[in-house]
């Protein structure tokens, strides 16, 4: 790790690998994992995570989008990708780049049936997905005798796996509802492998499934928060390492007097005399407005500077007082210590949220 000389996102592939082994070592043998990489790859790299995960020998991934899956495919990725929310205008490249489609409703499901026959297409793999109660996208218990009565009409795909998403699976709180998803989601396996000759792979958990449901792994589980270090608990978070550290500099500092402001709108206003720090990083690079007016704090040799006034675009200013520190020194905005989550949590949001919004802007370092 060097020092930063102007805002970088490290990230930590061996981190990544621990956080990848841990995960596993949840599992059985023989179940597989599939890398949830959507979203640059929760606002890493998703290129550079996917190929070293496809070295570690991970068996599927999945992205949100078509577009996301092309870039997957064009960085040398070879395994299965499924696309958790395709929409139809873009089947045709999806095709052109063998990605496995999720398909949630009637709509998309005859949509995609009826282009994959026109493409003269014989058993491409498709994904049906569930609903089970997040109320999000997926067919219902009782679609499916509809979608297997489609099925038996068709020889132009196959239907690789069958999944749901649970609604609250960090929430030990809601354990009652998550094993009625569960349930459910067994009655609709055994009526969908009753009714046709497949066996399509099971899948249900997310990172958070995976550490709190064990019961529920089936042949696949769906990781991606994990990968990058957070399990939605201070207990899981231990055995995780945070993959990413973003850090920025200090571009200048201000001796402020009493009654002076700082940023616009005036919207800090000094009771006292104070030292701030202005850093180049501001909205556009994702450090959102409700980390501003003394939420979010970031951290100089390991003590806490809080973030003052109006978050700008390009930049932030920080109360540096009482901290020994210069122009050009490091700051960190988070990393395994002061981590995304607590960053996250001081303005009322997730990490989720913090790392997917770090910016294209935002120069990546890779630590091999
Ligand atoms: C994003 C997503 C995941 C990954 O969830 P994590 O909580 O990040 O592990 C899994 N499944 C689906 C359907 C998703 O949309």
């Amino acid at each position: 790790m060097s020092k930063a000389q102007e805002t970088v996102l490290e990230i930590d592939l061996k981190a990544l690998k621990h956080n990848f082994e841990h995960l596993k070592s949840k599992l059985k043998n023989n179940t597989k994992f599939l890398a949830v990489v959507k979203a640059f790859g929760y606002g890493s790299d998703a290129c550079e995570i996917a190929v070293y995960l496809q070295e570690l020998s991970v068996d599927y991934f999945a992205v949100a989008y078509v577009n996301e899956g092309v870039v997957l495919r064009q960085a040398g990725i070879t395994k299965p990708i499924l696309v958790l929310h395709p929409q139809a205008v873009n089947f045709k490249t999806l095709i052109a780049n063998c990605l496995e489609p999720s398909l949630y409703n009637a709509k998309i499901f005859n949509e995609f049936l009826s282009f994959a026959s026109v493409e003269k297409q014989n058993d491409y793999p498709i994904h049906i997905k569930f609903n089970t109660g997040l109320n999000r996208l997926g067919f219902w218990e009782n679609d499916v005798d509809y979608i297997i009565s489609k099925l038996k009409n068709t020889t132009a795909v196959k239907v690789e796996s069958i999944f749901s998403h649970l609604a609250a699976s960090e929430d030990l709180n809601e354990k009652e509802f998550s094993l009625n998803q569960i349930a459910n989601f067994k009655a609709i396996y055994t009526n969908f492998t009753k009714a046709i000759d497949c066996k399509p792979l099971l899948h249900m958990c997310n990172t958070s499934g995976i550490l709190n449901y064990p019961e529920a792994h089936f042949d696949m589980v769906r990781s991606g928060i994990g990968l990058y270090g957070f399990g939605n608990s201070i207990k899981e978070n231990r055995y995780l390492k945070p993959i990413g550290t973003l850090k920025t500099i200090i571009s200048q500092i201000h001796l402020i007097e009493k009654d002076e402001t700082v940023g616009y709108n005036r919207a800090f206003k000094s009771d006292g005399f104070l030292k701030t720090a202005t850093l180049p990083i501001g909205h556009a690079d994702g450090i959102g407005r409700q980390y501003g007016n003394g939420n979010g704090f970031v951290t100089i040799n390991g003590q806490k500077a809080y973030i003052i006034g109006n978050v700008c675009m390009d930049m932030i200013m920080i109360n540096i007082t009482g901290i020994d520190c210069k122009e050009g020194d490091e700051v960190i905005i988070f990393d395994v210590n002061h981590t995304a989550e607590t960053l996250a949590e001081t303005s009322g949001t997730i990490s989720y949220e913090l790392i997917t919004a770090i910016s294209q802007r935002v120069k990546r370092v890779l630590l091999k």
